[in-house]
């Protein structure tokens, strides 16, 4: 029989992080859907409800407080965080130069210290159980290889969660994973319209880096589920 995993994906309440939830719900895992607003989270959860086991819990990344929270609140229910992916993200700013303190810090706090948090809270048990799966959701904008484009903040927010996701890697043992995951251009709020990909084929790698088997790749940046440069 197959073990039944529980996957904590930040940012679900839309966007590419939904549509995760909805595919690892319905790969028999439980899933804690998180969010910054509980309305806009319990709203998801039910729209989820007839795909799998969906939990919502309120979960603001950028706030190190609300992820203790979280591990306190699951450690109580005794639950144990088997896959992290760390979906959350806001796209803010333009040239560095000009970009504002307080928006430089927001863009940071969110998509580097969020997923740092969160790594800190869940990655120790599971490397204690032995089992583990991690999937940064970064971007091609966050890759010395692809010349760090786009806002700067999210260039230097992404390339940190692409350092955070290979040093991570060399830390943890056993069977646990962290790697990487570029979606590509999505179809989301934050994606736009024009965007060519549907949030299904955004979702597709991050999904498999969730559930991957033991013999399956750590330490790597992944897109269309092929390894690509940092
Ligand atoms: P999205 O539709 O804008 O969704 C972003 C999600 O992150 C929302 O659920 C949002 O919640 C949540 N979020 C923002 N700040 C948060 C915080 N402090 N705590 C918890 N949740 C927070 O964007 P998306 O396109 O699905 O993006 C998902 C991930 O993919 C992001 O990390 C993004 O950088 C990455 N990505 C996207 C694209 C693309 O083309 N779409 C390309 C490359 C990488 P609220 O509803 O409360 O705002």
């Amino acid at each position: 029989m197959r073990t039944r995993r529980t996957a904590l994906v930040t940012g679900a309440n839309r966007g590419i992080g939904y549509e995760v939830s909805r595919a690892l719900a319905s790969e028999e895992m439980r899933v804690l859907l998180t969010g910054r607003d509980r309305t806009a989270i319990e709203a998801a959860a039910e729209g989820l409800r007839n795909e799998g086991d969906v939990l919502p819990f309120v979960l603001d990344v950028a706030d190190r407080r609300s992820v203790e929270a979280c591990r306190e609140w699951l450690r109580r229910r005794g639950e144990s965080v088997d896959v992290l992916v760390n979906n959350a993200g806001i796209y803010e700013g333009g040239p560095l130069l000009s970009t504002s303190p307080e928006v430089l810090r927001r863009v940071l706090e969110t998509n580097f210290w969020g997923a740092a948090w969160t790594c800190q809270a869940f990655l120790p048990p599971m490397v204690e159980r032995g089992y583990g799966r991690v999937v940064n959701v970064s971007s091609g904008y966050g890759a010395f290889a692809e010349g760090l484009q786009g806002p700067g903040a999210y260039a230097l927010s992404k390339a940190a969660l692409n350092a955070l996701t290979l040093r991570l890697a060399h830390e943890v043992s056993g069977d646990v994973k962290v790697n990487a995951a570029c979606p590509g251009w999505v179809r989301t709020r934050m994606g736009g319209s024009e965007a060519p990909r549907s949030v299904e084929e955004g979702a597709d790698t991050i999904v498999w880096l969730a559930t991957l088997g033991p013999e399956g790749p750590s330490g790597g940046f992944f897109r269309d589920r092929q390894p690509i440069e940092w």
